[in-house]
């Protein structure tokens, strides 16, 4: 028996906040001459939200049981 249920992750939407950025899309940062740098995040591509990794973006998962 399996049922499609709102993922608990994401609740429903699909994506989550980058964890690495925290949702900025972007970290600065200080280089080797002590300058305040931007780099985008690689993680969620600058977006500053990822695909969700429990329901893959789909905002549903199959609940078994
Ligand atoms: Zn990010
Ligand atoms: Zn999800």
């Amino acid at each position: 028996m399996c049922q499609r249920i709102e993922c608990p992750n994401c609740k429903g939407k699909g994506y989550e906040t980058c964890y690495r950025c925290n949702g900025l899309g972007f970290y600065s940062y200080t280089n080797d001459d002590g300058e305040q740098a931007v780099e985008i995040c690689v993680r969620c591509d600058g977006k500053g939200t990822i695909e969700c990794t429990r329901c893959w973006g789909r905002g549903t998962i199959i609940d078994t049981f």
